[in-house]
């Protein structure tokens, strides 16, 4: 049994805006292993990108417990949290989130600065990941100068940069398209079989099912089921259920407009 990393225990995040209660995350349990590539899926607005946020310490709970490594950080300040993050965790968001007046290299070099890494070492291991990204020669550009999927690339890149258990993707490819995204996620999955951590956050299905080995699907704030790719239930089977009915009904009206055309 794989070591587990984070854990999620009745965990809720209710936002209070004025007489209203926004239930954004409503009493969920998520559970993942060291080496697993998990995918979060779930229409717009079904509190996704607010678990990634409490899976990855951006954000604290308003009810429940929060697990990493052991450890419950669903109490810690800030300050504490932030250096746990920045340790163990690396974040790639749907829009890149580069810095715009900064190089790509200097990007990249940003996180390990806040972990008080020499500046040439930055500038060596920087240098390491743009490769690995496959944007040796991009380096001295601006953000602005290079193409989305290339920025997805360095966003990558600046999430390896401490080297992290885990990296967290909320929408990696949504502003991407097909082919590029295909790239991007590619290189996620290169970074699983190298034994990190995936958790990337999903609307599309079928982006969820070809590359996570477990995927909870969310609806309203709560974990509506856990599929595993390997278990007893399939991800692929659950999606061919709903095609099919979709593709009955499709028929049937298309039968009912052939009639009257014929009357
Ligand atoms: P998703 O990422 O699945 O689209 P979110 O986690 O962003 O969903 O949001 C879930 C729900 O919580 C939405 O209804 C959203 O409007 C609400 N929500 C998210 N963040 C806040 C916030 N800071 N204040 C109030 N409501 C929020
Ligand atoms: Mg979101």
């Amino acid at each position: 049994m794989r070591k587990s990393l984070i854990k999620l225990e009745n965990v809720f995040k209710h936002y209070y805006m004025g007489d209203i209660v926004v239930k954004a995350v409503d009493g969920i349990n998520i559970s993942i292993h060291e080496g697993e590539f998990v995918a979060i899926m779930g229409p717009s607005g079904s509190g996704k990108s607010t678990s990634m946020n409490l899976v990855g310490s951006l954000d604290v709970p308003t009810k429940g417990k929060i697990y990493l490594d052991g450890e419950d950080i669903s109490q810690l300040e800030e300050s504490e949290l932030a250096q746990i993050r920045g340790k163990k965790i690396g974040f790639i968001f749907q829009s890149f989130n580069l810095i715009p007046n900064l190089t790509v290299k200097e990007n990249i070099m940003l996180p390990m600065m806040f972990q008080g890494i020499e500046r040439e070492d930055r500038e060596v291991i920087a240098e390491d990941l743009l490769k690995k990204v496959e944007l040796a020669d991009r380096g001295n550009h601006y953000p602005n100068q290079i193409s989305g999927g290339q920025m997805q690339r360095v966003a990558i890149a600046r999430a390896l940069a401490n080297n992290p258990e885990v990296i967290l993707a909320d929408e990696p490819t949504g502003n991407l398209d097909t082919k590029t995204g295909e790239k991007v996620m590619d290189f996620l999955r290169q970074l699983n079989k190298e034994g990190k951590t995936i958790i990337m956050v999903t609307h599309e299905p079928e982006l969820a099912e070809a590359y996570a080995e477990k995927v909870y699907w969310l609806k309203d704030g709560k974990v509506e089921k856990v599929t595993h790719k390997n278990g007893h239930f399939s991800v692929e089977k659950e999606e061919k259920q709903l095609f099919d009915k979709d593709n009955k009904r499709v028929v049937k009206k298309s039968k009912k407009k052939i009639k009257k055309k014929g009357d």
